[in-house]
């Protein structure tokens, strides 16, 4: 898998992208030709960055007129410390420094402009065995995710504040729009996704944290029509539009960082996950946030009974149920968490 990093750096390549662009102009009229370094030396780039030009538009047989151009640096043309992590490109006589994790295999290829750096690294197609698996239930009330380890029959919650959030902006916002300003309106909107996409980043950091540290793949619902809208349109309740904008985001970016530490991810069928009860697999009743099994006698917060089912549904596994004894009467879920050094921060958010 092959996956893209944007770095911002703060120096003038306006010289060499004026001859980068040159050379791109070269080739593309030049197309029919079997143009080569030699054609395009008196431009003066370095000759690992103009052969990269030349692959690259010689493969377009339909662009004209070039009009933007990036720097194209080859992998074998980085070099790479990444004790420092640092990425130095000796034919640009640059160098910059990342913070994105060590876990990728090699940098295939560096794409610059005056802004950012794009950087391309390869990571490892292996996911790691894993011991056992933990459910997340997604939720747009309460805390946004619970996860749940059948094997070990501990909760995590996270994101508790994500819906409060959400709130408080539209609030600000309806108020705006009531005053037309819709200017302000507009900026409240970005200042909104960014700060609850900065929460779940959080959220999805401290799911793949937990995953990743105790060996555990994670099971998710499969990402549906609820999920499918990327955007954050808003309606008369604000509750659907919460709910499809951070079932997405969160799916996702949990996902994309597994994937990047070689958790292993599934996407389960969510079918009757809050319904049925997670020690003895009967219907269970739920009023609102609390779930009662009359089988089995079994009491239990229902997201975190959910986010048990889901966890139960890992590739695999024919058992419907957890043999994690009955918790009667426990009213809510055991908060104990996962790994004890999160258990403070997460504290501090609830
Ligand atoms: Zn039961």
């Amino acid at each position: 898998m092959i996956f893209a990093y944007k770095i911002r750096h703060h120096t003038d390549f306006s010289e060499y992208l004026q001859k980068a662009k040159r050379i791109a102009q070269f080739t593309v009229n030049q197309r029919n030709r079997d143009i080569t370094y030699d054609n395009v030396k008196h431009i003066g780039l370095n000759a690992v960055l103009a052969q990269q030009l030349i692959k690259v538009y010689k493969r377009n047989k339909t662009l004209k007129r070039v009009k933007k151009v990036n720097l194209v640096v080859p992998g074998r043309a980085v070099l790479l410390n990444r004790a420092r992590k640092e990425i130095c490109i000796p034919s640009l006589g640059f160098s910059f420094y990342y913070s994105f994790p060590n876990t990728f295999e090699k940098v295939s290829l560096v794409e610059i402009n005056n802004k950012y750096a794009y950087v391309s690294v390869t990571l490892p197609e292996d996911e790691r065995d894993v011991r056992s698996w933990i459910g997340i239930d997604l939720n747009t009330t309460g805390h946004v995710a619970v996860a749940a380890s059948p094997e070990t029959g501990k909760v995590a919650k996270f994101g508790k504040e994500i819906p409060h959030r959400y709130k408080k902006y539209e609030n600000i916002k309806a108020h705006m729009r009531a005053r037309r300003d819709r200017e302000g309106s507009m900026a409240l909107e970005r200042k909104k996704r960014r700060a609850l996409l900065n929460l779940t980043n959080d959220v999805a950091n401290k799911i793949v944290d937990i995953a990743s540290e105790t060996n555990n793949g994670i099971c998710l619902e499969r990402v549906g029509g609820r999920s499918k809208h990327r955007t954050c349109v808003s309606d008369a309740s604000g509750q659907d539009s919460l709910n499809s904008w951070i079932f997405y985001q969160l799916a996702t970016t949990i996902e994309l960082k597994a994937k990047l530490r070689g958790v292993p991810v599934a996407f389960i069928d969510p079918y009757n996950t809050s319904k049925l009860c997670s020690v003895c697999g009967h219907a269970g009743k739920r009023y609102q946030k609390k779930f009662e099994c009359p089988v089995c006698g079994h009491v239990e917060h229902a997201d975190v009974n959910a986010a048990f089912n889901i966890g139960l549904r890992y590739p695999g596994n024919a058992q419907s149920h957890a043999d994690r004894g009955v918790c009667e009467g426990s009213d809510g879920a055991p908060e104990e968490l996962l790994i004890t050094a999160l258990s403070a921060s997460e504290r501090a958010l609830a």
